[in-house]
């Protein structure tokens, strides 16, 4: 076999340079063998963010004791928390829309070990349960035709594995196609969600500490119907995990 296969294969296994920036990894940068710690210096983290819902807090909002959002505060979700570790801006959105539309093997390793990293410290800290189950957002079949996966699903498994947490992929089912959420309110978004997400079997989910896995948070409303969903059908409680929450998508 010739040097230029197996020199190939090795790139795609063990990349040299940044996939962000294209430099060269060296020293302790090829630990992650992904990204140089230029890169990895640039994502923004989400640390003052609502400790229901993540949204990032600013000065002017109302804060109580436990860092509430208004929003949060008037009506509180239907879900315990959202930990989502991350805003979603560049690099870690560029991250997460790459590996959205190539399935790219190296990206869910890198996206699923962090956040991993960040839940498993959650866990030591004991800021979170440890949930019994997880499930992944689910996207309807033909969405997930187009796209060949279904992103969330690929997070959860890598994501299960390191933590050591069964996951479910069939439990939950999104039977409806739902529209481009974008222009609508979040009332509107709701509706347009409400009867999309079903439960194959709701037996699966009673009095169980469920962890919805997502890759992106970006108004809440599709957890907010989830975890209604579930709740309804006896879950003792529902966290939600992601990568990346937006900011700003209040309306
Ligand atoms: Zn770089
Ligand atoms: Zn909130």
């Amino acid at each position: 076999m010739d040097k230029g296969f197996w020199r190939q294969i090795q790139d795609a296994l063990f990349p040299r340079t940044c996939l962000l920036c294209r430099g060269r990894l060296d020293g302790d940068e090829m630990v992650s063998r992904l990204l140089c710690n230029d890169c990895l210096g640039d994502f923004e983290c989400n640390p003052k963010a609502c400790h229901r819902c993540a949204e990032p807090m600013t000065q002017t909002e109302p804060v109580s004791g436990t860092l509430l959002c208004g929003r949060c505060q008037k009506k509180p979700p239907a879900f315990h928390q959202i930990l989502a570790p991350y805003l979603y801006c560049y690099p870690v959105s560029e991250l997460i829309q790459r590996f959205k539309s190539q399935d790219h093997m190296l990206l869910n390793r890198l996206l699923s070990d962090l956040l991993s990293d960040y839940l498993m410290g959650q866990l030591d800290a004991e800021m979170i349960k440890r949930p019994d189950i997880l499930l992944p957002v689910p996207t309807h079949w033909r969405t997930r035709l187009q796209r060949g996966f279904n992103p969330a699903a690929c997070l959860a498994d890598a994501v299960g594995r390191q933590l050591a947490i069964p996951v479910n992929m069939s439990v939950l089912r999104k039977p409806v196609m739902t529209h481009s959420q974008h222009d609508l309110n979040r009332a509107q978004r709701l509706k347009n969600l409400d009867q999309s997400f079903a439960l194959r079997d709701g037996t699966e989910v009673q009095g169980r500490e469920i962890a919805v896995v997502d890759d992106v948070v970006t108004t809440g409303s599709t957890a907010d119907v989830i975890a209604s969903l579930l709740r309804d059908n006896g879950a003792a409680s529902v966290q939600v995990w992601a990568i990346a929450r937006t900011p700003n998508q209040r309306r």
